[in-house]
């Protein structure tokens, strides 16, 4: 270009140098009287000047439209516009420059499609996406995130993301150490609010170390923590009384226990029980019964001291305690003190339907540590004096004395036959169907253990798995139950193509024996078996004893092919998303809550609830202790998976278990019967 220029230009001084020369040919010229045929020449040598000087004019204008053009073209690409097209000349000196920038043009357009895809993308999703550098400052959010937290993108972008967590204590979680080790969380959002939301979040993973942090995606759980909340609180309040039930009673107890021993205190237990109760419900009716029970655990309520904790454990029973009385104290005085109280209150007269009627109550007492150590031991201890305050009369409260527990002498006996039990082979396998309501087939069994007891009959596992859990003894039968269940699985595959899977209880201390998973892999090469047949069931309370390893654990079992339940459903005390590290495929409702379906409203309500949530959370759902058509009825209505109980069958033998299936593989299968 420059070229054209310079060409131009010197053709210019070429021109005003002839120009100049000719005038000063044609002043010279006059002073001479030359002919007029010289001036007519030198007025076309002027002309000619001047034409070359327009020319380069127009050279040089023409030279610098494109220019401008390509110009206006680069600031249009500055500004983000790429969509205004180049025209790019054939032959023309600038033609390889308006080539690359109509690339670069092209290019830029194309990843800008890109990034638009990306964001439409994010956008789209439901979930709040939030990314963060690697000091976790938020560079990029969706617009579910600026929903969710209730600020614009630009005020969520440059600020640290733990800004927007509130703090949060995690039950039977350990403190997690970064934000990309969180899995639920609770954020506050513009106006001040708080939401939980569930977490999860990747590395991101670049070359750039421009672009490393962490994605995060974030969903609102506040329907789940609300319905777990409603399950947690059907599960530990009696719903007549409204006072703490068995389980959440055993619990505050434990703490109360823990709190105590930490303060080096005492903690009394009364545990009572209404006198002849049933007469009043034979005599009056269950609703009778039920209003004097709310009467009397108001009253017991307002009469007895801030400090004390009651409970309804059952029926007509009740049980109280206060933690943190002095040792320098008479402790029997003070609780006598409260058994009197209570006593007081029992004793005044309830107006019920027009009756009056008139209770007494018998009282137990023990304390810890001195009668037990453990919550259960300390119940049993106060339930042993409180049977023994019944059978002198009634109507009193008596202390315990380990004279009292014939019952602990009949563990001790257990115990030591239990050692012989399993050189006499005295344990049997039971296999109690399990039910897919939705084929209505047998899909498989609950291995249940029975010890055969001569002159004792069959004592049920409830009694002695306990027992052999306080001794290492449940090693050596969990051992036994694994490779008879494979034995039997084994015989049944030579008569049946597919006998259906089967569940294997575990308790905790089978859990934290070590190389218990290397143990069953042997046991079902030894068998030749495929772990696949079977599933573990694990109860809640076993899994969150030290979750961290148990997740370990689990994974190795889960890897290798086994599956995963959780048994008991519904009475522990974790929460759902904390089960949620566990590899857990199934659900089992806890017997207690599918028994209640068809008279407590609560209890329906727990199954219900734990079968939408249990599917929500991807899992199988199986109803344990299922004894009624309208139990199965409700269950089938919120399409719960599986069923299990004495509808369908009880726990039979493994030939039994056999028949049952080669009579299903033959089309004549008797739980089909149920459902006609
Ligand atoms: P689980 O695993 O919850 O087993 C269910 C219990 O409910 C079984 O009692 C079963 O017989 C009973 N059941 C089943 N259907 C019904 C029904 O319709 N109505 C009623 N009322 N009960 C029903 P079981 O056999 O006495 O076992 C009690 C517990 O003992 C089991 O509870 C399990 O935790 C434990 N257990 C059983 N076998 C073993 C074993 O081999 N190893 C270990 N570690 N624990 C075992
Ligand atoms: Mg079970
Ligand atoms: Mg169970």
């Amino acid at each position: 270009m420059n070229k054209y220029k310079n060409t131009a230009k010197a053709l210019l001084v070429v021109g005003l140098l002839a120009a100049g020369l000719l005038v000063l040919l044609f002043v010279f010229s006059l002073s001479r009287q030359v002919e007029f045929w010289l001036f007519a020449l030198v007025l076309a040598g002027i002309a000619l000047a001047s034409l070359a000087a327009i020319l380069t004019w127009g050279v040089t204008r023409s030279l610098d439209q494109p220019i401008n053009e390509l110009i206006k073209s680069a600031e249009r690409i500055g500004n983000g516009n790429y969509n205004h097209q180049l025209a790019v000349s054939e032959d023309n000196d600038l033609a390889p420059l308006e080539h690359a920038l109509e690339q670069m043009r092209l290019k830029l357009q194309q990843s800008a499609i890109n990034n638009n895809y990306l964001t439409t993308v994010l956008d789209s999703m439901n979930d709040a996406v939030l990314v963060t550098s690697e000091s976790n400052i938020i560079s990029k959010v969706n617009v579910s995130a600026e929903n969710l937290f209730g600020f614009s993108s630009a005020e969520l972008i440059g600020k640290p993301l733990h800004e927007l967590l509130v703090p949060v204590q995690r039950d039977g979680q350990a403190p997690a150490t970064g934000l990309a080790d969180l899995e639920e969380s609770v954020i506050r959002t513009a106006s001040g609010q708080t939401i939980p939301v569930s977490i999860s979040s990747s590395a991101l993973n670049s070359a750039n170390a421009e672009f490393q942090g962490t994605i995060f995606v974030m969903r609102d759980i506040t329907d789940r923590k609300r319905a777990e909340r409603r399950i947690r609180y059907l599960a530990r309040f009696d719903s007549l009384t409204k006072l703490p039930n068995r389980m959440q009673f055993q619990h505050l107890l434990q703490q109360g226990i823990a709190r105590a021993r930490r303060a080096e205190r005492i903690v009394a237990l009364l545990y009572l029980d209404l006198d002849r109760f049933k007469e009043i419900n034979d005599t009056f009716g269950h609703e009778a019964g039920d209003r004097t029970l709310e009467i009397l655990s108001d009253r017991l309520t307002r009469a007895l001291p801030k400090e004390a904790v009651l409970g309804r454990l059952a029926g007509d029973e009740f049980a109280v305690f206060i933690e943190g009385i002095d040792p320098q104290e008479d402790e029997r005085a003070q609780s006598a003190n409260l058994a009197r109280v209570v006593l007081a209150e029992i004793s005044k007269a309830f107006y019920v339907q027009q009756h009056e009627l008139f209770l007494t109550a018998s009282i137990g007492i023990a304390f810890c540590p001195r009668d037990a150590e453990n919550v259960i031991d300390l119940i049993r201890h106060a339930d042993a004096a409180m049977y023994y305050s019944k059978q002198n009369s009634g109507n009193n409260f008596a202390f315990y004395s380990p004279e009292m527990n014939a019952a602990a002498v009949e563990r001790l006996m257990l115990k030591s036959k239990l050692r012989r039990a399993l050189e006499r082979d005295e344990l049997v396998m039971l296999y109690q169907p399990k039910v897919d309501l939705q084929t209505n087939m047998v899909i498989g069994a609950e291995a249940l253990l029975r010890w055969r007891l001569p002159g004792y009959g069959d004592i049920p596992p409830s009694q002695f798995i306990p027992l052999a859990e306080e001794t290492s003894l449940i090693l050596g039968i969990g051992d036994w139950v694994m490779n008879r269940v494979c034995e039997d699985y084994r015989r049944w595959m030579d008569s049946i193509n597919n006998p259906g899977q089967i569940s294997i209880n575990l308790s905790l201390k089978q859990l934290r024996q070590t190389s218990f998973a290397t143990r069953y892999r042997n046991i079902f090469k030894r068998h030749e078996v495929s772990p696949t047949s079977f599933e573990l069931e694990i109860t809640e309370t076993t899994l969150m004893q030290d979750p961290k390893r148990t997740v370990k654990l689990l994974d190795e079992l889960f890897a290798m092919g086994l599956t995963l339940s959780i048994d008991d459903f519904g009475t522990g005390y974790s929460s759902l998303s904390a089960l949620q590290q566990f590899p857990i495929s199934s659900l089992k409702i806890d017997q207690s809550f599918v028994r209640g379906i068809d008279n407590d409203k609560g209890d329906a309500t727990i199954v219900r609830t734990i079968i939408e949530m249990g599917k929500a959370m991807g899992m199988m759902v199986v109803a344990e202790g299922v004894e009624t058509r309208a139990q199965l009825e409700y269950l089938r209505a919120h399409q719960c998976h599986y069923a299990q109980g004495h509808l369908f069958g009880r726990a039979m033998t493994a030939q039994d278990f056999l028949a049952m299936m080669i009579g299903q593989e033959k089309g004549q299968y008797q739980i089909a019967a149920l459902f006609a």
